[in-house]
């Protein structure tokens, strides 16, 4: 049978852009139906706004360092409108970047929200397509838990587009985002406090890791509640917000900001006429290739709720362009050792297994940790201090993980995910000569074991 198109992708995002351009380039024919904005989460509400907010709220770290360095400034004066216009105008540049780079590799867009109507046709506004095979890459969407007064609260899709920067905010959650956006608006001058129900943030990373930066927020005059939970929220008159939490105590905001996962984006998406099954999870069931249930579909990215990270969702629809159209390139997704950063103030830099990680797999370890206060910061009064941390097995002396909290941890850590894929041992670390004088080379001359 001819079908309209190789390959129809459902979503212009990480996963769904990379798929659909490399297909192309290897000779399919492609289309993309986008319903929302070109680039998808990461470039428009993701990753990108939200680094481009830090590097705003990083500036806050630089004027208060600035004395030191026998700088005398007039009184700064922050405006968040500005902030958000230079950074929408940026987001639309990657929008076009996005548009040529998907027409220049001959891929067919369509404009509007797209519908499966069986397990090899796609609608998309009142037009039907079909297609040799389907890629559903349609990401995820915040998540909120059913409290009364929930439509008050924001999530980070409207973070990035407020008017004005609130001058309290409780940010609710533990994750990734809800750490960075405390961080973001506190460095920006609101009166920040997180709330986490759990007993400390951002569970699964290295306990050190969680220890130190709840230690450093602390410094910076955040403030943390932890075991904490809201029950519901109300609008006072005066227009502010009051959060009751469960334990009966209430706390007031201007802003209250839900950061508590994110599900699957699958809102009449027409799963129902496809044998596309869910996951316990709610998310798309696919095996090792991508496959789902029904075998013309496939899924990648976030949408299949594996590791939600943009270079992971590249990775896998790399993978699935190259075994449909180049299937002698197919190379699987290796989901070890992804190296990570949480880019909060500060940030976090992070790969391989955690101290608590190896011990549950039955390694016998070595820990390597460092404590220092950063060279910069020593003509200043500040008092931060950085993390390093190294777990090594010690029978093999291999390097299972890397941690760290401190400046420019995310640039860092990227480096020592390409030693850990390599397997290197704490040898190699050792006769690695460092960079002087930098912070990264502590990660090559800490010699003692800590435990
Ligand atoms: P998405 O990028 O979400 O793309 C899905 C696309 O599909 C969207 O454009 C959507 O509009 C479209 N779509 C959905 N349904 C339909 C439909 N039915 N028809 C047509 N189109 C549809 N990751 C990192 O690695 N580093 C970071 O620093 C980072 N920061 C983040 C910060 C925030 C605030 C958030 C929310 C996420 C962040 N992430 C980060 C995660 C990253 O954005 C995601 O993992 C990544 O975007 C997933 O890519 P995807 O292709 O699966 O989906
Ligand atoms: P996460 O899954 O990372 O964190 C969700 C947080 O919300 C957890 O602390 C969780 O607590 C808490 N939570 C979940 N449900 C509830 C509830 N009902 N009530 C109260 N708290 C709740 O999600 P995020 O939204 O932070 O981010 C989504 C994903 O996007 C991340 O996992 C990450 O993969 C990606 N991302 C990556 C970034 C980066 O690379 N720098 C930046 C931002 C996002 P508990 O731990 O107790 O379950």
């Amino acid at each position: 049978m001819a079908y309209d198109f190789d390959l129809f992708v459902i979503g212009a995002g990480s996963g769904g852009v990379r798929a659909a351009r490399f297909a192309a380039g290897f000779g399919a024919k492609v289309a993309v139906a986008e319903s929302r904005y070109l680039g998808g989460t990461c470039v428009n509400v993701g990753c990108v706004p939200k680094k481009l907010l830090v590097y705003g709220a990083h500036v806050a770290d630089e004027l208060e360092q600035a004395a030191g360095f026998g700088w005398t400034l007039e009184e700064g004066h922050f405006d968040w409108g500005t902030l958000i216009a230079n950074k929408n105008r940026e987001i639309e540049r990657l929008n076009g970047i996005y548009r040529n780079l998907l027409v220049n590799s001959g891929v067919t867009l369509l404009q509007g929200h797209a519908r499966l109507t069986g397990a090899h046709e796609v609608e998309v506004e009142g037009q039907r397509y079909s297609a040799e095979h389907i890629l559903i890459a349609t990401g995820g969407w915040p998540q909120v838990p059913d409290i009364p007064g929930k439509e008050l609260a924001i999530t980070s899709n409207e973070a990035f587009y407020l008017k004005d920067l609130p001058r309290r905010v409780l940010v609710v959650g533990g994750g990734y985002i809800a750490v960075e956006f405390a961080g973001i608006f506190q460095g920006l001058g609101a009166d920040t406090t997180l709330l986490y129900r759990g007993e400390l943030f951002l569970r699964g990373f290295d306990g050190s890791v969680r220890t130190h930066l709840k230690e450093e927020l602390e410094k910076r005059g955040m403030n943390l509640e932890f075991n904490a939970d809201i029950q519901r929220i109300d609008k006072l008159d005066d227009g502010s917000l009051k959060a009751t939490l469960k334990d009966g105590r209430e706390l007031v905001a201007d802003c209250i900001f839900y950061a508590t996962g994110r599900r699957p984006m699958l809102d009449n998406l027409g799963l129902e006429s496809t044998g596309v099954e869910l996951d316990p999870r709610g998310f798309i069931r696919v095996d090792e290739q991508y496959q789902t249930t029904e075998p013309s579909i496939l899924a990648i990215g976030d949408v299949i709720g594996r590791v939600q990270l943009t270079p992971v969702a590249l990775a896998e629809g790399m993978a699935v362009a190259r075994r449909l159209f180049k299937p002698e390139q197919y190379r699987t997704v290796d989901y070890q050792n992804i190296p990570t950063a949480v880019f909060s103030q500060p940030p976090i830099g992070t790969v391989g297994l955690t101290e608590e990680q190896a011990l549950a797999a039955g390694h016998k370890v070595q820990i390597f940790e460092s404590r220092f206060r950063a060279m910069k910061l020593t003509l200043t009064d500040i008092q931060e201090k950085t993390l390093m941390k190294l777990v090594v097995d010690a029978d093999t002396d291999k390097v299972l993980g890397c941690h760290m909290v401190g400046p420019d941890a995310g640039e860092i850590i990227q480096g020592l995910g390409i030693a850990l894929k390599a397997g290197a041992t704490k040898q190699q670390f050792d006769e690695t000569i460092g960079v002087h004088p930098t912070a990264a080379e502590e990660f090559v001359t800490m010699r003692t074991v800590t435990r």
